[in-house]
């Protein structure tokens, strides 16, 4: 018998167990971290055990410690679940190991990477001859298209950073909303850019044209980067492309957009509205493991110009010594990476593109269910303009707001996040995953009725 048979025997067993007990088991985790430490035991053994021992004995002293983040009624932050399709592609990966930074080792891994950029950039109605990088997220991703753009304004001033570094160089302003990920000041910072120059936005969080002319008029000539988004994470409303993207390449500037979730609004004609004109954007960042419901960790990095992300990225590290062919390691910053595209290929596969456009679509329906039900509830308000698949709470006090956030957490039926927007306590939902039903939203918005109705009694 070979050595993984048993381990993986017991894997898959306890794969199935977690997974069919996300349907009823309460979405918090159960146990405490001190807990699972002392059910998985704190020492290191003097010898060892068979290797499926010690998956027996991680799968169930794990079991009460986790966050049923799987579950269809779970909401918090933005993550999103596994497709079927995914996560057994996923465990492939494992299983195939993979080292999938240069094309011709992996032949099988560069076809299926190959395959999946083009469904994505198709999807997604993206330039074609776009360079994509699977990463592990979005920030990555941020990071590594924001590394591409850095490159590409100092070099059209004249500035070789590769060669030079950044210090005697001409400064770099970037120019961010006011309601942008954080992820993307770490990106920031990562690249040595230091802090953004803030552009103001609208009621909604979307960048104003005109605010946005106004900076990139007022500041001092020089290279110029500006960040804009797809997906508020608490309105889900999206930048206007259109005007910004036309004023900042009037200005000369390379234009990113951070759509973590929200650039899949393009993959479906009911929504693909919301994002219009993003396609005139020099690079893109987007998750597979959220609104796509790829396992963690997948994100990607798209950069229209292939070329400038490979001299960011690349082993050569300069724009002129392009190879042919840009390796998959060129696109992104490691070198030895697993094989990402495998479970983006195989939801896409699984689902086509009416199953992304229906599972997008399916997901901003749930999202309408929740505010349509909730606004009817007595000391409930919806704070944003719902558009996509983010929904925000007030009620009535900031006090009453956090009370709630505690009081659902404890009942165990949902996790939805407490969040600030515009100065104020929300309660946040994210519908991100592809196995919510009716039922579930129902359920939680049950949950979230018999709450506030709790809280109605807490002094405002
Ligand atoms: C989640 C998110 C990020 C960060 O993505 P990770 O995949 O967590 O690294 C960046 N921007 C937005 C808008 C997000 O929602």
């Amino acid at each position: 018998m070979s050595p993984y048979s048993r381990p993986l025997e017991v894997a898959h067993e306890h794969a199935l167990g977690w997974l069919g007990s996300l349907g009823e088991r309460p979405v918090p985790a159960q146990a405490s971290i001190e807990q699972v430490v002392a059910a998985l035991g704190p020492d290191l053994p003097e010898r060892g055990c068979p290797p499926e021992e010690a998956v027996a004995l991680l799968a169930e002293a794990s079991d009460a410690g986790l966050t049923a983040m799987g579950s269809g009624r779970f909401f918090g932050f933005v993550i999103g679940g596994t497709h079927p399709a995914a996560l057994a592609a996923d465990w492939l990966v494992s299983a195939w190991d993979q080292n999938t930074g240069l094309r011709t080792v992996t032949p099988a891994h560069s076809a299926v990477e190959d395959i999946a950029s083009s469904w994505v950039l198709d999807l997604l109605g993206l330039p074609a001859e776009s360079a994509v990088g699977f990463t592990t997220g979005a920030t990555m991703a941020n990071f590594t298209a924001l590394a591409a753009g850095r490159d590409a304004v100092l070099r059209r001033a004249g500035w070789d950073v590769a060669r030079h570094g950044l210090s005697g160089g001409p400064a770099v302003r970037v120019l961010v909303g006011a309601e942008r990920h954080d992820t993307v000041d770490v990106a920031l910072r990562y690249l040595g850019l230091g802090a953004p120059d803030v552009v103001d936005v609208d009621d909604q969080g979307r960048v104003r044209p005109d605010a946005l002319e106004q900076s990139l008029t007022e500041g001092a000539p020089g290279p110029v980067v500006v960040v804009l988004q797809a997906g508020n994470i608490h309105s889900g409303a999206s930048d206007p492309f259109v005007e910004t993207i036309e004023t900042a390449h009037r200005h000369g500037a390379w234009v990113h957009v951070d759509g973590a979730f929200g650039l899949w609004a393009a993959a479906s004609p009911a929504y693909r509205h919301l994002v219009r004109g993003h396609e005139g954007a020099d690079s893109w960042a987007t998750d597979a493991h959220k609104t796509l419901n790829v396992p963690y960790d997948s994100g990607l990095c798209i950069v229209r110009d292939a070329a400038a992300l490979q001299a960011a990225m690349g082993v050569q590290g300069a724009y002129l010594v392009r190879d042919e062919v840009c390796q998959p390691l060129d696109k992104v910053p490691e070198l030895s990476r697993r094989g990402r595209a495998v479970p983006v290929w195989a939801v896409l596969r699984s689902l086509g593109r009416d199953g992304v456009a229906e599972l997008v679509e399916r997901l901003c329906g749930h999202a309408d269910a929740f505010a349509g039900a909730l606004r009817t509830v007595p000391g409930v308000t919806v704070v944003n303009d719902v558009v996509f698949t983010q929904v925000c709470l007030g009620f009535g006090s900031d006090e009453r707001t956090d009370e709630v956030v505690r009081r659902l957490l404890a009942d165990g039926t949902t996790w939805m996040t407490g969040s600030s927007w515009h100065g104020q306590r929300v309660l946040r939902i994210s519908v991100s995953n592809w196995s919510t039903t009716e039922d579930d939203v129902e359920r939680c918005v049950e949950a979230v009725r018999r709450v506030a109705g709790e809280v109605v009694g807490v002094p405002a």
